[in-house]
């Protein structure tokens, strides 16, 4: 289930139930160190203090410190110090890690896109900020892992976006070729989809791409367009529908799927944006792809925020099928909890 924005808000209002939670995301087993992987590692929470500080006129102001949850390795050899966010994303940025949940929220519970202006409106954060956040969550919003496409696929490719010129008359539209595989559902899992952005819808360029994404032998179904025309020579088994001739579906050959992927990706387009610039094109069709393919994911929130952390899709499969973001805020709030009881002196 989907974070609602209203929970994001309540479990990760604060810099410290952020933190909480990439440890309980980065560390399932406990926490090692990130330099040698001793298990024997310290918690250090920094007391909030202030500091002074000149600003541009001359003036001396007190900065608020805050408190800060840190890790020391007791490994004599090593004594690493670290904290939840360091080697991710997150410790280059100045900004809260409350906004950053928050972004990840928005988008993950966005049905198409978000784009930076309504980001800037939501966050309350400025155009230059929201922009950042928008590509970087879009960046973390890849399948890295999902290999050679088998079984049935679909190939074809369509025109999308550009800007709209009447005195133009066979391309009235400025508009940029898109190719894309789909790889059909079975028993073992919904359907897949790859997609990219394209020179010309030409053999050469099609052919590659088969070639790079779909597995030698497998059954693939297109449309009766030439640059397709020789794949059952060079090793797939290829089957035409031919749009030419007004035939769309003739039994188990058609290229339905991807021709609804490419519907709902250009609504999906003209729904978030104007115009979409052809330079970030890839990005656009990435975000689609991903959320195509992960409709089926019980939490999109964690498995981008994990992403965006590690940068790892496969570590995070290991994870999810046993935690999901409810229990990992569970967890990270026993955690905070036990610890604060220590603290205070508590017997429980
Ligand atoms: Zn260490």
């Amino acid at each position: 289930m989907a974070q609602s924005l209203i929970q994001t808000a309540k479990n990760f209002g604060t810099e410290e139930q952020c933190l909480a939670y990439l440890e309980a995301m980065r560390w399932p087993d406990g926490i090692r160190c990130l330099k040698c992987g001793s298990d024997k590692v310290a918690k250090i929470i920094t007391n909030e203090t202030t500091r002074e500080r000149t600003n541009r006129k001359g003036e001396i102001k007190e900065v608020r410190v805050p408190a800060r949850r840190l890790y020391q390795c007791n490994n004599d050899g090593c004594r690493y110090q670290y904290s939840a966010t360091t080697g991710t994303i997150f410790d280059k940025s100045h900004l809260p890690l409350a906004k950053w949940f928050m972004a990840v929220a928005l988008i993950a519970n966005a049905k198409k896109s978000v784009s930076a202006k309504q980001m800037q409106r939501d966050l309350g954060v400025n155009y230059r900020t929201a922009w950042f956040l928008d590509h970087r969550i879009r960046e973390a919003m890849q399948d890295g892992t999902l290999g050679l496409f088998g079984g049935t696929v679909e190939v074809d490719a369509t025109f999308v976006g550009g800007r709209f010129d009447p005195r133009r008359k066979r391309a009235a539209y400025d508009k940029q070729a898109v190719a894309g595989v789909m790889q059909r559902g079975t028993e073992d899992g919904p359907s897949k989809v790859k997609a990219f952005p394209v020179e010309r819808e030409i053999k050469q360029v099609m052919t590659g791409i088969v070639q790079d994404h779909i597995a030698p032998g497998t059954d693939i179904m297109t449309d009766d367009h030439k640059a397709y025309i020789s794949l059952g020579k060079s090793g797939w088994k290829h089957q035409i529908v031919s749009h030419s001739k007004e035939e769309w579906v003739r039994g188990q050959v058609h290229t339905q799927g991807i021709e609804s992927f490419w519907s709902l990706f250009k609504r999906g387009l003209i729904g978030s944006f104007h115009s979409v610039s052809v330079k970030h094109l890839h990005r656009y069709l990435n975000e689609f792809s991903f959320r195509f393919n992960q409709r089926e994911c019980e939490d999109l929130f964690a498995l981008i925020i994990m992403n965006l952390a590690i940068g790892n899709a496969l570590r995070y499969k290991a994870l999810i099928a046993k935690t999901s973001s409810e229990q990992l805020v569970v967890e990270a709030k026993e955690r905070y909890d036990a610890e604060r009881d220590q603290e205070n002196g508590d017997p429980q």
